[in-house]
């Protein structure tokens, strides 16, 4: 098939776009073969969606935060009941493997859920001050909320901004990535089907031209974006024009720090959670794991062995564990990361290689997920966000060194600490320079803990509390009491 399809979303249908900048084959990873065309949506139809987003600005955030939380537990309560439709749509779309698409869109549910549960409690506070007079603190939506997602978990990209940006009032207006259009929409509709009032929720398909006509709009209020460095920083220059607030999702290069006091089995789950979930197409892997020497060759070897029994193949598989990389162009880049790895010392000690399934119509990019051993901490692949399934494994002696090491990084979004030891797991996670640090585990994503990133992997919190502060702006009421004012100004 390679019809064009009507992805834009607006108020309240799908339509075409009707000032098409370009259009963009959208392939299946897995396949390589040409899904549909996309196509880029222009001024035009950014000003409308931000035109049908304003005027629905109006009715929701005059809505009682209870009823907008209900529209969020009815379209978790509908993810519930079509996981495998939209799971599938995802594999189309990204290449992941189903069950890990499945275990995405319930979690897409859990904090849609967790929203709508919390929303009737967003509130302001109070200060009492001299002889009765107060201050309300009021904390009020913020307007149209621009949303720009990244590739690798759209329906997640897109649920994590738009649960919170609704429960507190905003409407939005979200651009999914040009590489995953489908899924967006789906979510889209099923809030259409649940009440959520027309205007709300727009979308517009397309690539960096629609994200800035977004990000330079003068009716959006903020910009939560999710995806690179590059990208992030482009998107903040856009912003400042019109004095956006934005949220920046970025990138990383995270640390595993295996101490020889930890239970190993563990230890090689963790970096397997760290590392191979999405083709380890995932921004807070723990690419870099550091392991006390005295265990190294123990651990080294369970890793091996682990790693090797997964499945690369048909992301459509039952027993698939990873699947196609996004393109091939990704996939060359991944490809040359490994090369250079090699050039540069480190040592291939399993997978890393371009992978031909046995079935003919898997004309993808698979990578056989990669363990690099005899690595050092200048390498351009340890150093770089490779974005796929290479992991580097490095030794060392004491925790000092291992906590310099891991924050010799300019990115800061994840880490993780694997001991057995309380006061050490305690004291190096207060030492690591990372927005999430898990002790013992990796890679868990509780929809009421906030995730976000410290240095180069960009600010804003999304997830928790947290996210409820990034989407809403303090109004303070101050409130006179008394009958006649203090002003020393005034003469009678
Ligand atoms: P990307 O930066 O290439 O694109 C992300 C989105 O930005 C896309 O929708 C794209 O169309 C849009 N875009 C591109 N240029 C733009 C511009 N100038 N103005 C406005 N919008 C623009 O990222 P990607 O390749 O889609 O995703 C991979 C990156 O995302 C990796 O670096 C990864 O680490 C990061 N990521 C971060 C998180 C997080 O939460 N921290 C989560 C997932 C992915």
């Amino acid at each position: 098939m390679d019809s064009v399809k009507e992805l834009n979303f607006l108020n309240g249908k799908r339509v075409s776009a009707r000032d098409v900048l370009r259009t963009i084959e959208k392939c299946n990873p897995a396949t390589g073969c040409l899904m549909f065309n996309i196509q880029c949506s222009g001024e035009k139809d950014v000003n409308e969606a931000v035109n049908s987003s304003r005027k629905a600005f109006d009715l929701w955030s005059r809505k009682s935060p209870r009823e907008r939380g209900q529209i969020l537990c009815s379209v978790a309560r509908k993810i519930r009941t079509r996981v495998e439709e939209i799971a599938v749509a995802e594999v189309l779309d990204t290449g992941k493997p189903i069950y890990e698409a499945r275990i995405d869109i319930l979690g897409c549910a859990d904090v849609l859920e967790y929203y709508g549960g919390i929303s009737a409690s967003i509130r302001g506070y109070h200060h009492a001050l001299s002889d009765n007079n107060f201050a309300m603190v009021q904390r009020e939506p913020l307007g149209v909320i621009g949303g720009i997602g990244a590739w690798n978990f759209p329906f997640q990209c897109m649920s994590w901004k738009v649960a919170p940006a609704l429960a507190c009032g905003n409407t939005v207006v979200y651009k999914p990535s040009e590489f995953t259009p489908t899924t967006s929409v789906i979510l889209a509709e099923m809030f259409s089907e649940v009440g959520l009032p027309t205007g709300v929720l727009n979308i517009v398909q397309g690539s960096h031209e629609t994200g800035e006509l977004i990000c330079r709009h003068p009716q959006i209020s903020k910009v939560t974006f999710t995806g690179s460095v590059g990208t992030g920083q482009k998107i903040i220059k856009s912003c400042a024009d019109t004095m956006k607030k934005v949220t920046v999702e970025l990138g990383g290069k995270s640390a595993l720090l295996v101490f020889s006091d930890c239970d190993i089995e563990n230890a090689v789950k963790a970096t397997l959670l760290g590392n191979f979930f999405t083709q380890g197409e995932v921004c807070t892997n723990c690419t870099r794991v550091f392991v006390q020497k005295t265990i190294l060759k123990e651990f080294t070897k369970r890793l091996l062995e682990a790693t090797k029994k997964l499945k690369v193949g048909d992301p459509m598989s039952e027993d698939t564990m990873v699947g196609a990389v996004i393109s091939e162009a990704h996939g060359n880049k991944i490809m040359d990361y490994i090369d250079s790895a090699c050039k540069e010392g480190a040592i291939v000690s399993c997978g890393g290689e371009k992978i031909v399934p046995a079935e003919a119509h898997l004309k993808g990019f698979f990578i056989s997920p990669c363990i690099l051993t005899d690595c050092s901490d200048d390498m351009k692949a340890v150093k770089e966000e490779i974005f796929g399934p290479v992991v580097s494994v490095m030794p060392f002696d004491c925790e000092d060194e291992a906590v310099a090491r891991a924050n010799a990084s300019p990115f800061g979004l994840a880490a993780g600490v694997m001991t057995r030891d309380l006061q050490r797991a305690h004291r190096v996670a207060s030492g690591l320079q990372a927005g999430i640090v898990w002790i013992n585990n990796y890679n868990i994503f509780p929809p009421e803990v906030p995730f976000g990133g410290y240095k180069m992997s960009g600010f804003g919190r999304e997830n928790g509390l947290a996210a409820i502060e990034d989407f809403t702006q303090l109004k303070t009421v101050y409130v006179e009491m008394n009958k006649d004012i203090d002003c020393p100004l005034y003469k009678s």
